[in-house]
């Protein structure tokens, strides 16, 4: 079993990162096998449960009200509808379900229908996961009794460069709303995004602070910056791939036992570069055809590329590989189930 440092330095993570490609790689994939089945990819599903509007003002964020994109604004779901949707996922495969929603925070008011919605999806048999802006520890602790078994909150970026990102909340809020989160005995999905203007020195930091948290998230989402139009970073130049496939090994690494999840901006990435990804220790994606509103490929795609790579989803069932492929194959297919996010509160 791998040790899980917390005390890592810039100077480490730079030395990290200025490996050769190779070198580099090679470290992450075998330490990858160390500590998971290399050719099994995690697999979730994700729902929106309110769309837009969101008062914080992320400059990468379609969702938020500060800025003018075409994104469809959309209420909380009903509590029925939510479940409705989980069942459908789960019939057809799934095992965890996702729900996001683009708030600041969840309020008092909301609080019944959000622990309602845990509860009856938990009830179907699936893993919950909620992704709802900061909490506070009252609120952690009644979803965590509530029955939820993960909560997302990224980190975004390096604390140097986050006040270019985000200025309607601080990053010392970020890093309470994990506290909170961990004390009520949850599970800690955090990462952040890629390809935003920052520097090198800022994806150090940004896998630096994670790593460094007093317990490592179980699931690390790195995502690549989806460029949309109207929000303020749609012209920011494109990170290199090679950087990107760098800052998964990097990961992989420094977090040998969390999910590296390869998360919004697949869509720009092809086949082969994807591949490069699972090799340098990604081991999780959304799965479908949106992440919340940005674009995810399509399914079909997904288990095209995993059928050529000899991988499979991870298995948590006992179904055969043929029936879990198919079952996951129509799964997201129906977008009902998957009208997805993008995973970044
Ligand atoms: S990333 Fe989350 S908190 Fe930020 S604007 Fe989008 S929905 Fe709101």
């Amino acid at each position: 079993m791998a040790t899980v440092r917390h005390d890592w330095t810039h100077e480490e993570v730079r030395a990290l990162f200025e490996m050769p490609f190779n070198d580099l790689l090679f470290k992450a994939a075998s330490i990858h096998r160390e500590n998971f089945k290399p050719n099994e990819v995690q697999i979730s599903t994700l729902l929106s449960i309110k769309t837009g509007a969101c008062p914080e003002d992320c400059k990468y964020c379609p969702q938020s009200g500060h800025y003018k994109t075409d994104l469809e604004r959309e209420r909380l779901m009903e509590v029925e509808k939510v479940v409705e949707q989980a069942r459908l996922a789960k019939q057809k495969g799934a095992t965890r379900f996702c729900m996001g929603a683009a708030w600041s925070d969840p309020k008092d008011r909301d609080m019944p229908y959000i622990s309602k919605m845990v509860k009856e999806v938990k009830e179907l048999g699936l893993e919950t996961c909620m992704t709802l802006g900061m909490l506070d520890n009252d609120k952690a602790h009644a979803l965590s009794d509530a029955g939820l078994d993960y909560y997302n909150h990224n980190l975004d970026t390096s604390p140097e460069y986050y006040q270019q990102i985000i200025t309607t909340r601080t990053y010392q809020d970020r890093l309470d709303t994990i506290d909170n989160v961990r004390d009520a005995g949850m599970k800690v999905c955090s990462g952040g995004i890629v390809g935003m203007g920052e520097q090198a020195a800022d994806r150090f930091g940004l896998l630096m602070q994670l790593a460094n948290l007093p317990q490592q998230p179980e699931s690390v989402p790195i995502n690549m910056l989806v460029k949309v139009k109207g929000t303020p970073l749609e012209d920011v130049e494109d990170l290199d791939h090679f950087e990107f496939v760098r800052t998964i090994a990097v990961a992989r690494i420094m977090m040998p036992l969390s999910y590296v999840r390869l998360s919004a901006g697949r869509t720009a990435m092809n086949e082969q570069m994807q591949s490069m990804c699972f090799f340098a220790g990604a081991n999780s994606i959304f799965y479908g055809d949106k992440l919340l509103t940005t674009e995810n490929p399509e399914a079909d795609a997904d288990m095209n590329l995993l059928k050529k790579l000899g991988m499979k989803p991870e298995e948590r069932h006992d179904y055969s590989d043929e029936a879990y492929e198919a079952s996951l194959s129509s799964a997201i297919a129906d977008k009902a189930t998957s009208e997805l996010f993008y995973e970044a509160n």
